[in-house]
């Protein structure tokens, strides 16, 4: 299935599941039916959805092993994470704009007589809760606006959304208290009690550092390598018990102070830990990469996660488009097939690059392609050419084949809306994706 189709699935989900939630629960809701009672369901009924949303978005962060494959890799899942996050912000913004509502439903219709007051301690914990949601809807705003202003530097906004475990907390606590008593002999008050704990324990594990701990190694570096201009090849040796699949990336932190970034093992395995990433200076930190990096020094590498595997697809031929610094995955399958190359399926491989210059890895393309008979390999030069259209990509190869693509986002989209075009199915079209936030 699409991994987009399984993202917007999940999300349509968790929304149906707060409605019928909420559905079940209305007829017990005390109160004459009234524009104020309706205010207060619809309070409800977007608190809950924001809430089962957050909660998805705590679980995701954990990088639980056992979502990769129903979802398609840990880059499908941040994916889903980033869309459950945002979706949730809106939902909170709706639920607090509801709240604020009063005041303006007070200028048309009159409120009826104040409920009954509970215990004073009980009110007093109630307006904490409250408050507690009202700071963090702030926060949450803040928080969504930076997101979506992709020029917000990364590192300042990956130490603010680390913050937003401790906001989740504190959103625990607003949604336990003030979920209406009725609730919690019902579905609605089993979702919130459920997901409280599981999202409460995933902030937990976050705050605590240990996400991801169980799939870190040491390691160190052995050689360092310019490919091109703004192309440095690292090579690595992984201690302990080291696996990959031709495909996968890892986290990998160089010990510099800065937070472990996503590369590509653009190496097949060897048996023996050693691996390999190609890194293009695309922002500040991988830019100043080739001047502080030495061989020896020491490196953490957590991984490896990721599911772009062509082993995966029964389609009997396969394009496989490799744009930039896309090039990555497509080495490590190229290696990995080297030793079978009869297990290697047909295949169109289309390195996509500016010019020349480029194309750091045009040499090691070719001679990877020269032994696997099956593989048809073609240099595009957008420079010279033009951006390669997706009916040129997809002309040699019969309808039922099947895209890998790794590369730029538009020019995915691109790709993608070819397909469309030529009545491919979306199916069909897989992706790494280079993007986390
Ligand atoms: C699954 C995956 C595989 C990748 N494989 C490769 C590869 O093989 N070769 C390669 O050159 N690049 C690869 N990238 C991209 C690479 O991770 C970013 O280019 C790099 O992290 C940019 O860092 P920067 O600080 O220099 O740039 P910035 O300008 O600071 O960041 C640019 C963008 O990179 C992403 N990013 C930055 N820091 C992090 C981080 N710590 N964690 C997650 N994302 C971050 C964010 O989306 C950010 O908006 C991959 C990314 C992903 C998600």
């Amino acid at each position: 299935m699409q991994q987009g189709n399984v993202m917007k699935k999940i999300l349509w989900g968790v929304a149906l599941l707060a409605l019928v939630a909420w559905l079940l629960a209305l007829p017990q809701q005390v109160g004459a039916v009234s524009v104020w009672w309706w205010r207060q369901q619809f309070i409800l009924l977007s608190g809950l959805g924001a809430w089962l949303l957050m909660s998805l978005v705590m679980v995701l962060a954990v990088r639980p092993g056992w979502l990769e494959r129903p979802m398609g890799g840990l880059d499908k899942m941040y994916r889903l994470h980033k869309w459950a996050g945002i979706g949730a912000i809106v939902l909170a913004l709706l639920h607090y704009g509801l709240d604020l509502s009063k005041g303006l439903l007070l200028m048309f219709f009159e409120r009826p007589g104040k409920p009954v007051r509970a215990e004073w301690w009980l009110n007093v914990f109630r307006d904490v809760a409250k408050d507690f949601g009202e700071w963090s809807v702030w926060l949450l705003a803040v928080m969504l606006a930076i997101t979506l202003w992709q020029r917000f530097p990364y590192h300042l906004w990956r130490v603010l959304h680390k913050v937003l475990a401790l906001v989740y907390l504190a959103l625990a606590l607003h949604a336990v208290v003030l979920a209406p008593p009725q609730w919690w002999q019902q579905p609605a008050g089993w979702l919130v009690g459920a997901s409280a704990l599981v999202g409460a324990w995933c902030a937990l594990l976050s705050l605590a550092g240990r996400i991801g701990r169980s799939h870190r190694h040491g390691g160190r570096v052995t050689a360092i390598a310019s490919q091109g201009a703004d192309v440095l090849e690292v090579a690595c040796q992984v201690q302990g018990r080291w696996q990959h699949r031709a495909g996968q990336f890892a986290f990998v932190n160089f010990g510099d102070g800065e937070a472990a970034h996503p590369f590509t093992l653009s190496n097949a395995d060897t048996g023996r830990g050693e691996v390999r990433f190609a890194i293009k200076a695309l922002g500040d930190y991988t830019a100043g990469m080739a001047s502080r990096l030495q061989v020896g020094q020491a490196v953490r590498i957590e991984g490896p996660y990721g599911q772009f595997d062509f082993r995966r697809d029964s389609a009997p031929e396969q394009v496989w488009v490799a744009a930039g610094i896309g090039a990555t995955p497509f080495m490590a399958w190229l290696e990995s097939l080297q030793r079978a190359p009869q297990d290697a399926p047909r295949v169109h491989l289309h390195y996509c690059v500016r010019n020349a210059q480029e194309a750091v890895f045009a040499d090691r393309f070719r001679s990877l392609c020269e032994t696997l008979p099956s593989v048809v390999l073609d240099i595009h030069h957008s420079d010279e050419e033009g951006l390669p259209r997706a009916d040129d990509l997809l002309a040699p190869a019969s309808s039922a084949a099947s895209v890998w693509f790794c590369g730029p986002q538009g020019f995915a989209d691109a790709v993608r809306a070819g397909m469309h075009r030529l009545g491919r199915s979306p199916a069909h079209f897989h992706q790494e994706l280079f993007q986390m936030r």
